[in-house]
């Protein structure tokens, strides 16, 4: 097959029906070694200091693996895509353009993947034919989701990596699908975890995320709930693809967002929510939605380019974990709720 990089979640279907190899370029980026030395390569073509990571990294990552063919989303991913596509294609990348409808629905989200099956030389019926094949990973990744929050078998972190993993499948969808089979039978042989703060991550992907979800698992909380990852694994697949990706939340209104997430915070009894905003963002102004319509605390955290979390985030972070077990133990004193407003820290 064809490798094609693609720059967020994307309908994948419409690729492998089409013959290519969907490769995120974004876990490229940060699962490399030395993800620095890609941000280099965009530095020195001239991608400026004060531009986010994540496009730095894509770009270094087109470059250094020589993906020439490159599918960016121009509408319902990020602004600073559409630039990042001007240059890919003035350096002769073959630039496939996407764009998700301004809002959730089906009949023109149907219209924009034919539009694409086309492009790239296939149709919607064997796109379809791909979304059955998918079904069983994604069916997977929904049981690793529920043997995170309601059977307390799946730490935060590998919760995030099977789900982060699903935007291409870690390119072999028939391996993702038997190592993720083998990886729940041992989850099923654990002793479930316990008592310990139950924490939702909103927002993009961090680029310290080992460091994350496992120093709060060390600091007596869990991630139960990666809410971008669990979009990205199509948590509600619908009747067909054109619904599939209508209820995908992430490339439309953040209202929608917000929805799923409050449905997910009470499902999933969270106490305490981090909000995720890369520097140089413009989904870092959402933080002012979250805050205002999330009625449980909420902890902002910036990364920008330290691939781990940085003394003052630590900082941050325990103090945001022990406020959340002191309200925990009034709480028990008192019987009483301490959700609500009021508990948020400020960024
Ligand atoms: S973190 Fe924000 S600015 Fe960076 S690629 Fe993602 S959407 Fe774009």
């Amino acid at each position: 097959m064809k490798t094609i990089g693609i720059t967020t979640t994307v309908p994948a279907e419409v690729l492998l029906a089409a013959g290519y190899q969907p490769v995120d370029l974004n876990n490229l980026f940060i699962g490399d070694p030395d993800p620095d030395r890609l941000v280099g390569i965009a530095e020195r073509a001239g991608f400026p200091q004060n531009c986010c990571t994540w496009i730095k990294g894509i770009y270094g990552a087109c470059v250094d693996r020589k993906i020439n063919t490159v599918l960016c989303v121009t509408t319902g991913d990020c602004s600073n895509t559409l630039m990042l596509m001007e240059v890919l294609k003035m350096r002769k990348f073959r630039v496939i353009p996407f764009a998700y409808p301004d809002y959730p629905d089906a009949k023109e989200m149907r219209a924009r993947l034919q539009a694409l099956a086309g492009v790239l030389g296939t149709t919607l019926e064997a796109a379809e034919e791909m979304r059955a094949e998918l079904a069983p990973c994604r069916r997977l990744a929904a049981r690793l989701d529920t043997l995170t929050w309601k059977d307390n078998l799946v730490s935060g972190w590998d919760n995030h990596l099977w789900l982060v993993s699903s935007s291409d499948f870690n390119g072999d969808a028939r391996r993702y699908q038997s190592d993720l089979q083998r990886f729940l039978a041992q989850c099923r042989q654990r002793q479930p975890f316990s008592d310990e703060l139950r924490l939702a991550y909103i927002g993009v992907p961090p680029v310290f995320a080992r460091d994350l979800h496992r120093f709060v698992e060390r600091s007596g909380a869990r991630v139960v709930f990666n809410e971008i990852q669990r979009q990205f694994a199509m948590p509600r697949p619908g009747h067909n693809l054109a619904e599939q990706y209508s209820n995908y939340t992430y490339p439309y209104s953040i209202f929608g967002r917000v929805k799923d997430i409050r449905t997910e915070l009470r499902r999933r009894r969270v106490d305490g929510v981090i909000h995720y905003v890369q520097a140089f963002c413009h989904r870092a102004i959402g933080d002012i939605i979250f805050r205002e319509k999330l009625a449980t605390p909420l902890v902002t955290l910036e990364g920008n380019a330290d691939y781990v979390l940085t003394p003052h985030l630590r900082t941050k972070v325990e103090a945001f974990l022990d406020m959340l077990e002191r309200g925990r133990r009034r709480l028990g004193e008192a019987g009483d709720s301490v959700k609500g407003r009021g508990y948020g820290l400020g960024s």
